[in-house]
């Protein structure tokens, strides 16, 4: 069997040593669910120094990537028939859950992680999508990429010991995980809610649901007003319910999810 593909153009090959200590991510290797190549620019770059970047046209600071052993780097990967390439960039859609659910059906990932200033803009072309991992600006694009390997190799069968964690967990129905406690019963003062020890399953369900709305509402309502929720008629009547319960109308004891 062969395993998911990730193929990284990049110019700090050693950076991806990281892999090779990542827990669940290093036991996908090993158990040949995903294959990571690297691709060093460096191999790829011109004359006998090896150049990989030069000074914008125009003036200004920084060096920017040459777009030709970008080139010939990319046309050296082997395409597999579900491929997808992905462009590092901060400029690029807001990575998301979904993004990664989306991909983990494809047999391979190609990605360009940029460095110094950034890339020659005629290589935006290889892409099939442009990706930041947030609204920051980091010195490489080597970092987003093994968030995407990360974030997505745990989604692929048999990589997870028990596959039914990542049913409740954040961002998976854009709510935010309910609270999570193990030994011991009481820590520094602190104990765990009796509720999670009464053995009653319908009523932990419906505690860590409302825990669930609760810390979302607080922390990321943002989530809550976003496409994929408005979407969703269960969670919107689950919302409206606990609307209902917070202004103290009509509900006196919490909603039954
Ligand atoms: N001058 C560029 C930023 C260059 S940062 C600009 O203003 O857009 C150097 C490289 O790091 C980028 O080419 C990209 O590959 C990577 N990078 C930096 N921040 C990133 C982010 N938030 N998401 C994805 N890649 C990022």
């Amino acid at each position: 069997m062969s395993g998911f593909n990730f193929d990284v153009i990049t110019l700090c090959p050693k950076a991806f040593e990281l892999i090779d200590n990542l827990g669940v991510i290093t036991k996908a290797l090993d158990k040949n669910l995903i294959d990571v190549n690297l691709y060093d620019l460096r191999e790829y770059g011109e004359g006998s120094y090896r150049q990989v970047d030069d000074k914008p046209y125009g003036g200004g600071a920084g060096m920017v990537l040459k777009p030709e052993p970008i080139y010939k780097a990319y046309e050296s990967i082997k395409k597999l028939p579900k491929s997808k390439t992905l462009l590092m960039t901060p400029q690029g859609k807001v990575l998301e859950q979904r993004d990664l659910a989306r991909w983990s059906t494809l047999d391979q990932i190609i990605f360009i992680c940029g460095q110094y200033e950034g890339f020659d803009e005629r290589i935006r072309c290889l892409a099939d999508e442009e990706i930041s991992i947030g609204d920051y600006v980091l010195s490489g694009g080597e970092i987003p990429a093994i968030s995407i390997i990360n974030g997505l190799t745990r989604l692929l069968p048999g990589t997870l010991g028990d596959p039914d964690s990542l049913i409740d967990e954040s961002h998976n129905s854009s709510l935010l995980e309910y609270p999570q406690y193990t030994r011991p019963l009481t820590f520094k003062d602190m104990k765990v809610p009796d509720i999670l020890l009464s053995g009653n399953h319908a009523e932990i369900k419906s505690w860590r649901r409302r825990k669930s709305f609760e810390r979302t509402f607080e922390r990321r309502s943002d989530l809550i007003s976003n496409e994929i929720y408005r979407n969703s008629k269960r969670i919107i009547k689950e919302s409206n319910q606990f609307i209902k319960f917070l202004k103290g109308n009509e509900c006196d004891t919490y909603p039954d999810w």
